[in-house]
C-alpha cells in the first residue's frame, strides 16, 4: 500500500525523523484555516502542498508557497480539484514551510533482485532522482544492506561519505536522520521509504521534507493500525466490491471483460484480446479477473456478476483452461450462473480447454443460453468477442447520436 505524503510524514514524526507541522484540508476555506493556525503559532512561511500518489508534484504546479492565510486559501483554491498525471487532487497538506539551503535524497527499499536492501543517497536532490540516476550516476550513492545485519552505524557513516557529505555536523545530522529511517523501514514494515528532498535549512537543521513510504501489504496482519492509513475514498468501488467476496480483480479501461482461471492465462488473455481488438475498432479489455483454482458456480457467477457491472464492458470472454478443476464443472457454473443472474444482458464468448472439454461444450451447447457463443480457440474467442464487442458499442453510440438530437431539437 503506498501512503500520502501526510501519512509518510505522520510514520516519520512517530519515529523521531524531523518533520515539519501541519494538517490537510479538502477546501480552500480549511486551508486558510490551517494557515492561520501555522501563522500565528509563528511560521512566515507555509507549503500547500497537492496530496497525491504520485511524483512530480511540484513541476505540475502542486506545490506552492503562502506568506499569507489568503495567499495560503488562493493557492489552495488552484491546487484542489487539479489533474497531476490522471490523479485528480482532492485534499491538499498545509505545511509549515522550510527555508531551504539545500536539497538532497535519501530512499532506503527491497531489492529483490539482489534479495537485500539497498540505501541510495545523493547531495543532489529535490529533482527527479531517476534522471540523475541516469545522466550522472557517479552523483547517487548506492549502498547494499544485509537484512541479517542491518543498518549498523558502520553502514550509516559509510552511506553518508558515499554520497559525499564532508565530516562535520551536517554529516552527523544526515546520519542520525538516516538511522530513524531505517527504524520506520523496519517498524513499519515497509517495502520503500523515499525523501526526496530531504533538506537542510538555512538554519543548519536537517529535515525530511517530502515522504513516499510503500507498505507491505504481506505484513499487514502484524499492523492493525495500519488499516486506518487506507484510502477509501480513491478505490474503485468495483474492485473494492470484488476483494470482499475474495475476487482477484482489476479494473482496466477498456470494454471487453475478462474472467479465466489462473493468473498467467489471464494475463495472457489481456494480450490476446488487445491483439484482436486493433482489427475491431480498438477494443481493449476491460479488466483483470482471475477465478483461482475453484470456479464453482458461485465463484463464476459472481465474477460474472463484478465483470459485468462495469458499464464500459460491451462482451465477456471467459477463457478456462481445464487442469485440476475439469471444464465440465466449469460449464456447470457457467449455466447456473447465468440463470441466476437476474437482467444479466452481456454478450459472453466462451473458450472451454484441456480436462474435459468436450463434454464441457456439449453442455454449454445443450443448455443454449440467449448470447452465449462457444468458440475452440483462445485467438478466436478473442476475435470474435472483440467484434462482437464493437458492435454492441457502434449500436450504443448510433442511440446515443439519435437522444442528442432529439435534445437538441
Ligand atoms: P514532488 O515534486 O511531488 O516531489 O514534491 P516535493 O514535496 O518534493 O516538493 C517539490 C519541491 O518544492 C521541493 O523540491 C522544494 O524545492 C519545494 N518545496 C517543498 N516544500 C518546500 C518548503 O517548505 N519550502 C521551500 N522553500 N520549498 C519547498
Ligand atoms: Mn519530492
Amino acid at each position: 500500500m503506498d501512503l500520502y505524503e501526510y501519512q509518510a510524514r505522520e510514520l516519520f514524526r512517530d519515529h523521531g525523523v524531523p518533520v515539519l507541522g501541519g494538517a490537510i484540508a479538502t477546501t480552500p476555506a480549511q486551508a486558510r484555516e490551517v494557515a492561520a493556525e501555522l501563522f500565528n503559532a509563528g511560521s512566515s512561511l507555509v507549503v500547500v502542498k497537492a496530496q497525491v500518489k504520485t511524483g512530480g508534484r511540484g513541476k505540475a504546479g502542486g506545490v506552492k508557497l503562502a506568506r499569507s492565510e489568503a495567499e495560503a486559501e488562493q493557492r489552495a483554491s488552484e491546487i484542489l480539484g487539479m489533474d497531476i498525471k490522471g490523479h485528480t487532487v482532492r485534499t491538499v497538506l498545509i505545511a509549515d514551510g522550510a527555508e531551504i539551503d539545500s536539497e538532497f535524497y535519501f530512499s532506503i527499499l527491497l531489492d529483490r533482485a539482489e534479495r537485500r536492501y539497498l540505501a541510495m543517497c545523493s547531495r543532489e536532490g529535490g529533482m527527479d532522482i531517476e534522471t540523475l540516476a541516469k545522466e550522472r550516476p557517479e552523483a547517487l550513492a548506492r549502498v547494499a544492506i544485509d537484512p541479517l545485519i542491518g543498518l549498523s552505524g558502520d553502514v550509516v557513516a559509510s552511506i553518508v561519505e558515499a554520497a559525499g557529505f564532508e565530516p562535520g555536523s551536517t554529516a552527523d545530522r544526515i546520519a542520525e536522520v538516516i538511522t530513524r529511517l531505517w527504524e520506520v523501514f523496519t517498524a513499519e514494515d515497509a517495502t520503500l521509504v523515499e525523501v526526496n528532498p530531504l533538506v537542510l535549512t538555512t538554519d543548519g537543521t536537517v529535515l525530511a521534507l517530502d515522504g513516499k513510504v510503500t507498505l507491505d501489504d504481506n505484513a499487514a496482519f502484524r499492523h492493525s493500525e495500519h488499516a486506518a492509513l487506507k484510502d477509501t475514498a480513491d478505490v474503485d468501488p468495483l474492485e473494492a466490491r470484488a476483494k470482499e467476496v475474495g475476487l482477484n480483480y482489476v479494473r482496466l479501461t477498456g470494454e471487453v471483460g475478462v474472467l479465466g482461471n489462473g493468473a498467467g492465462l489471464v494475463m495472457s488473455t489481456l494480450d490476446v484480446v488487445a491483439g484482436a481488438g486493433e482489427r475491431h475498432g480498438g477494443m481493449r479489455p476491460a479488466n483483470f479477473l482471475d477465478l483461482g483454482g475453484g470456479s464453482s458456480a458461485q465463484v463464476m457467477a459472481t465474477g460474472l456478476e463484478t465483470v459485468a457491472s462495469d458499464p464500459q464492458v460491451r462482451a465477456i470472454l471467459v477463457n478456462v483452461f481445464g487442469g485440476i478443476t475439469s471444464c465440465d464443472t466449469v460449464a456447470q457454473g457457467i449455466v447456473t450462473a447465468v440463470g441466476s443472474l437476474e437482467d444479466f444482458d452481456k454478450p459472453i464468448v466462451v473458450r472451454l480447454d484441456g480436462n474435459n472439454a468436450e463434454p464441457a461444450r456439449r453442455i454449454l451447447a445443450e443448455a443454449a443460453l440467449p448470447g452465449v457463443t462457444i468458440v475452440e480457440t483462445m485467438d478466436g474467442a478473442a476475435d470474435v468477442v472483440t467484434e462482437i464487442a464493437h458492435s454492441a458499442q457502434n449500436a450504443q453510440n448510433a442511440h446515443g447520436a439519435y437522444d442528442t438530437d432529439r435534445q437538441g431539437a
